[in-house]
């Protein structure tokens, strides 16, 4: 075994015949291609933050051989997906992650603090402990009329943390400013509007997932919803591509997807010159997973006066905030989080403003500045930006 995969060497070991039966049938048999080189652990950004990096082929070859053990390093992954770009047997690493986690939960070993996330959904239709009679608090003011199938080409779908959280309600505030100002008609659920369960996803619990995401679908067809924005690109990405009979239903978009179509065909126009030099973070759950790298620079180059310049590490090479996978829910410690690399490389290209697309980096991006005031970086969702130039 080498260095860089002593992350997991103190632990009693259990052999479990079934872990493996049950993790190729959980993964499609995706675990089974893995031939064992480890560019998955030395690729993982877990590695230039931590002084022992995820060891990711090691927990590979554990569930291989059927070896169980408690292990807190299943928890660290962000599912960003990075170490698929350059695995060379194209394992679909994530998914061997959430179904490792799975494997977890039905043995009562998840991490503290989730089960209280699944609960929270459970009880309050959202993962962040917060009243579901306040959902809609965001839009006050703003007279968004509730969805009506007969009336609205679109369903903007907010999603838990732009509904609740005070620095995520002003991107929902902008993209409504910029879907007016496009002429769309669109309404949203209100205190009704049903969580997408991604959190539950994304922490491995996909019993619990599967409940969701089946009651959410039932409640958009039952509503007709025809297609739909979201504004974080994780509910975009479990719509896409983990929801039920989602090609019978509703067409899901991402903000940035919607609102470069608008561009393209001429329904949309940012006329206001922002003389700014900009930077652009690729949420991993938009470009990586997703494939829109071109969308959101589409948009920010039509913006008269904004310069784009890129980072270092860029689209497929781009460097995860540290949100996803549920990491958003779990503590990492100062100096261990990826957003601070992100903030300095961002910083090194001359940018004055960090421009991302998915409200879990504005978190964490916005965190890692407040630690670091020397950049002069300021952090805006790209619906900010762009409502500015309206
Ligand atoms: S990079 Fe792919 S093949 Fe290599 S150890 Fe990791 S998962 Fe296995
Ligand atoms: S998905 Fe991202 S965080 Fe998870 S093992 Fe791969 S590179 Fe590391």
């Amino acid at each position: 075994m080498s260095d860089i995969d002593q992350g997991v060497d103190d632990m009693a070991l259990l052999l479990d015949d079934e872990i493996w039966e049950q993790l190729i049938e959980l993964t499609d048999g995706a675990a089974a291609f893995c031939f064992q080189c480890g560019v998955c652990t030395a690729t993982c950004p877990w590695g230039t933050v931590k002084q022992r990096p995820l060891s990711v082929r090691t927990l590979i070859r554990q569930a291989q051989l059927g070896l169980v053990e408690e292990n807190s390093s299943l928890w660290l992954c962000t599912t960003c997906a990075q170490c698929e770009t350059y695995c060379p047997r194209g394992v679909n690493i994530a998914e061997i992650f959430r179904s490792l986690r799975f494997v977890a939960w039905q043995r009562n070993q998840a991490e503290t603090g989730l089960p209280t996330l699944l609960w929270s959904i459970y009880w309050n239709e959202n993962p962040w402990s917060q009243p579901p009679s306040q959902r809609s608090q965001w839009a006050k003011n703003l007279a968004v009329p509730l969805y009506d199938a007969n009336q609205h080409e679109l369903l903007l779908y907010v999603g838990c943390t732009s509904s609740f959280d005070q620095r995520a309600q002003r991107i929902a505030r902008a993209l409504v400013h910029i879907l007016r100002a496009a002429d769309i008609s669109f309404g949203f659920l209100g205190d009704d509007e049903p969580c997408c369960g991604e959190a539950a996803l994304s922490v491995g619990h996909r019993p619990y997932f599967k409940e969701v995401a089946e009651k959410t679908a039932r409640n958009f067809q039952e509503k007709g919803v025809s297609q739909l924005v979201t504004i974080s690109p994780h509910c975009y990405d479990v719509f896409k591509n983990h929801y039920p009979n989602v090609s019978a239903g509703f067409q899901p978009y991402h903000y940035t997807q919607y609102l470069a179509d608008l561009l393209a065909a001429g329904r949309l126009k940012f006329s206001h010159t922002l003389d700014h030099k900009v930077t652009f973070q690729d949420p991993c759950y938009l470009g990586r997973i997703n494939g829109a790298y071109q969308a959101p620079r589409e948009l920010l180059l039509s913006v008269p006066g904004l310069v784009l310049v890129e980072m270092e590490y860029s689209a497929e090479n781009g460097l995860c905030c540290g949100g996803g996978g549920g990491r958003m829910w779990l503590e990492t410690p100062l100096g261990e989080r990826f957003s601070d690399l992100r903030v300095s490389q961002a910083a090194q290209t001359g940018a004055e403003i960090l421009v991302t697309a998915c409200p879990f980096c504005v978190t964490c991006l916005e965190d890692s500045l407040k630690m670091d005031k020397t950049t002069g970086l300021r952090v805006f969702d790209l619906a900010e930006v762009l409502e500015q130039t309206l």
